[in-house]
């Protein structure tokens, strides 16, 4: 394996990206993305910013005035920040969520990698949805790319359950006429029969990030081999572990957040991600 490459000092020439988000403490892709900027000896340095949830106007005017190259957008601002930017991708569009920003031009441009780093991860687990029925928790930024990638990959019928339903009904409408939704309060996820045949159960909550109680799951009704996925990732969360004790496999963000970080990474500097070193950095940061 070849050493870790030191980055290169800060100077007036260094490009500077970062991460816009409420708590951002936690958040790894520092970690990851100055670790990807010093294997290729690029003068980049990734910077976290704490932007509360009133904040998220000024900062894309601080994308603007500092000169930044582009930034993450995560909770709570993916929804908020759109009308702040100048363009959107097709993708980003379509799900009404922004989690990258790149500046092309002076212009600022809002991409979803959220939605390839989603359906990159399954096809890399092997976890097939393809004509099956998938349950997604949370009607938030992410739970829109989620609702994007499974529609990309076949899925023939989603249950969003959320703890505010009208969050719920507003994302069936948004992609009714790509995958039919059934929208659901949280008590919809202990019921059995509405679980027996999912083939993914999809944590798209905060609520691993939170010291918040998480609603009961049957999850003992759902087949042997239904795959459950919490966004959250580096912390063994409740719902995780409940479905581990049943012997259901189970995923965390991880593999989500190195590929929705590697779009960003090539978005930002047109090379390609080193997908390598930057799943070693996310495991060795804390
Ligand atoms: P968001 O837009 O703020 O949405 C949060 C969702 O969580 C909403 O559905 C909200 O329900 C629900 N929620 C929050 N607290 C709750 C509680 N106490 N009880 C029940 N529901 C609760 O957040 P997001 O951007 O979708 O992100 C969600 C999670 O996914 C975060 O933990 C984030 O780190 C993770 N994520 C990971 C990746 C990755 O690459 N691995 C990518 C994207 C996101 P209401 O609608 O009722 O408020």
């Amino acid at each position: 394996m070849a050493p870790a490459r030191a980055r290169l000092p800060v100077s007036g020439r260094t490009t500077v990206v970062g991460i816009f988000g409420d708590p951002v403490a936690h958040s790894r892709s520092p970690a990851m993305h100055n670790a990807a900027f010093a294997s290729l000896g690029l003068d980049w340095v990734y910077v976290p910013f704490h932007v509360g949830a009133d904040g998220i106007g000024d900062a894309v005017r601080a994308v603007r005035a500092l000169g930044l190259a582009g930034v993450n957008v995560t909770v709570p601002h993916k929804e908020a920040v759109a009308p702040h930017l100048d363009s959107l991708s097709p993708i980003a569009r379509r799900t009404g969520a922004v989690n990258t920003i790149v500046r092309r031009d002076g212009a600022l441009h809002g991409e979803n990698t959220d939605v390839p780093g989603f359906v990159r991860a399954l096809r890399r687990a092997g976890v097939r949805v393809a004509g099956r029925h998938a349950v997604v928790i949370g009607a938030g930024g992410s739970a829109r790319a989620v609702l994007a990638g499974l529609s990309d990959l076949g899925a023939a019928r989603v249950t969003v359950a959320n703890r505010t339903l009208a969050r719920a009904r507003a994302l069936a409408r948004r992609f009714a006429g790509t995958v039919p939704i059934t929208a659901a309060g949280l008590d919809a996820l202990a019921e059995p029969a509405r679980m027996a045949d999912a083939a993914i159960v999809v944590n798209a909550t905060s609520i691993g990030l939170r010291a918040a109680a998480l609603p009961p799951i049957a999850v003992a009704a759902t087949g042997p081999r239904c795959c459950f996925f919490d966004l959250v990732y580096g912390r063994d969360t409740a719902f995780l572990r409940q479905a581990r004790h049943a012997r259901r496999p189970v995923m965390d963000g991880s593999e989500m957040l190195v590929q929705q970080g590697a779009c960003a990474f090539t978005l930002w500097t047109r090379r390609r991600a080193p997908l390598a070193v930057m799943r070693r950095a996310l495991c060795q940061s804390t």
